[in-house]
Parts: C-alpha cells; structure tokens; sequence
C-alpha cells in the first residue's frame, strides 16, 4: 500500500479510524484527478525568487543578474497592483510587464507572473513560464477555469484559511484543463503572532503522501519576517517539498510595498539556494526506495 492510500482509505487511519465520518457538514472530499495525476518533469529544487514587486528596470537587472549567477532559472515579481483597501491605479501595469519580459528573455530566465482576473488570463499568457494564482484567488473558480485551459505550469496558493481538501478541490479545476499544477503552502491562519501567518509543514508532508502533484513553500509570505525566511524554507525541503518561493530585492529594507519586512538581500539568497540544492539531494537520496517500491 502507497502511504498516501492510508488517507483515502480512512478505516487504515491509525489515529482518526473513520476520518471521513468525522465530517459533519460540507461535501466528502473527492479530488480524483489529484490521486492519479503524472507531472511531466520539471527541475527539481524548483527555485523561484525575486521581489514582491517588479519596480524598475535597474531593480530587475539587478535581481535577475544575482539569481543568474546562483544558478536560479525563474524569476517571481508582483506587476499587478491591489491592496488590502480599493486604491486608485489598481490593475495590471502593462509597462513593468513589457520591461521585465524583455530583460529575462535577454537573459534567458524564467519568469513567475500572477493572474488575478480571467479577462486577463490570455495577456498574461503571453509573457508567464509560469502562470500564479495568489492566495486570495485560490478559490475563485472564475479564474481557475480560465487558467485550467493554459497549457502550463501554474502554481497555485494555498488560502490562508484553507484546508488541505479545499486546495486539493482547487487544483481538481485546474487539472479538468491542460494546466500543470504546482501547489504552494504559503502559511494560514492560526492563533500564532510571532509570524504573519503559519507554514504548514504537515500539509507540505501530507501532499507529499496522497499524491504526485509538486508542492513548494513560500516562507516569505508565510511568516513576513527574513529572518525566519532560511530555517522555514529548510523545513519544508526536509519535509519533502520539490523547492520554494523567496522574495528578495538588493535594498531589502527599501523593496516596494508592505513585504519588504519579509525580503532577503542578495548573499542570503545565495545561502538559501544553496541549502535547499543540498537538503533536497539528501532527502530525494533518502526517499529514492520508497518510491520505487
Ligand atoms: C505574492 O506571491 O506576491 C503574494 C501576494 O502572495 P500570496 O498570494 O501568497 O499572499
Ligand atoms: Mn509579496
């Protein structure tokens, strides 16, 4: 029996006997896609990093040089402005997009671009390797059957207040099309103030039981402090995450926007890319019989 299997088949549970009965309201989870789902190949640590937000073009030269020079193939950046609070020049910022797209197809990365409205699905389309969807948008099912009909990878965000099936019924609409799942842990909600949100390493471990579909940690978003950016990211390699999502700017302290308390600088990402190369060998290595039998 696939370790997975014990979840599924909730009379094998050794601490919940009958999970599923232990629901009393809401729909029984049922993610058929997700238990059979095959990824095509992908590199593995998948190591996306950049600013929260994409600002200049000497701010992208920059992030995209460093990142080149530590080995790093795709580049995340915000070019979608919204906010907590409705402001007055919310949307898609068409020049940034132009700008950053030509700077990586110069240098030969990838880049990470987030889809927050279905109208803009098809323009989005053009410039993203990979397409995100954020957090907040996890369940908009607008959007992610708009995004499901992409023929490409497409990392998907946990909400913070989610659940482990509503992610798995999430991804379920994107693999009714042609898009290749990537699921993020990001942090959710919890009574905890040390951090912004709190990263679930047992989610990260669980996804890694039931099914094939990868899955990164954004430790950035999840805990909104650089200092904890390294020690979560690592946790959730050595869990079994296929890689993560870092923030990081040249001028940390100065990076636009409210993130910038969660932003690493240059050489810290250099330490991080290369921690995670190394426990990502050492647990891949350590996993490599369990997945052949
Ligand atoms: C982001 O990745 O820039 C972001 C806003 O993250 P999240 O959707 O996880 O909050
Ligand atoms: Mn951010």
């Amino acid at each position: 029996m696939k370790m997975g299997e014990l979840y599924y088949n909730s009379t094998a549970w050794p601490v919940k006997p009958d999970f599923a009965a232990m629901r009393t309201f809401g729909p029984t989870p049922r993610y058929e896609r997700v238990k059979t789902y095959q990824p095509p190949s992908m590199p593995l640590p998948l190591i996306i990093a950049g600013p929260c937000q994409i600002e200049s073009e000497e701010q992208v030269r920059a992030i995209a040089d460093s990142l080149i020079a530590n080995g790093i193939k795709f580049m995340r950046g915000g070019v979608f402005s919204a906010g907590t609070y409705p402001g007055d020049s919310f949307g898609l910022r068409g020049t940034e997009m132009d700008m950053w797209y030509s700077i990586a197809q110069e240098k030969g990365l990838k880049i990470v671009v987030e889809v927050c409205d279905p109208r803009q699905v098809e323009t989005i389309e053009a410039y993203a390797d990979i397409v995100q969807i954020g957090a907040r948008a996890m369940q908009n099912y607008a959007l992610l059957s708009e995004v499901a009909q992409l023929d490409k990878w497409v990392t998907l965000k946990r909400a913070p207040g989610a659940t482990l099936d509503e992610l798995l019924g999430a991804c379920e609409y994107l693999l009714k099309g042609k898009a290749k799942p990537i699921l993020v842990e990001r942090g959710g909600a919890s009574h905890l103030n040390h951090c912004r949100w709190e990263l679930s390493v047992s989610l990260v471990a669980a996804v890694k039981a039931m099914c094939n579909v990868p899955i990164l940690v954004d430790a950035s978003h999840a805990s909104g402090r650089r200092d904890l950016v390294e020690r979560l990211t690592l946790a959730g390699i050595a869990v079994g995450a296929d890689g993560c999502i870092v923030e990081c700017h040249q001028d940390p302290a100065n990076a636009r926007g409210a993130d910038a308390v969660q932003t690493i600088d240059f050489p810290a990402m250099a330490r991080l890319a290369d921690k995670v190369n190394k426990i990502h060998r050492e647990i891949n290595h350590e996993h490599s019989n369990e997945k052949l039998g």
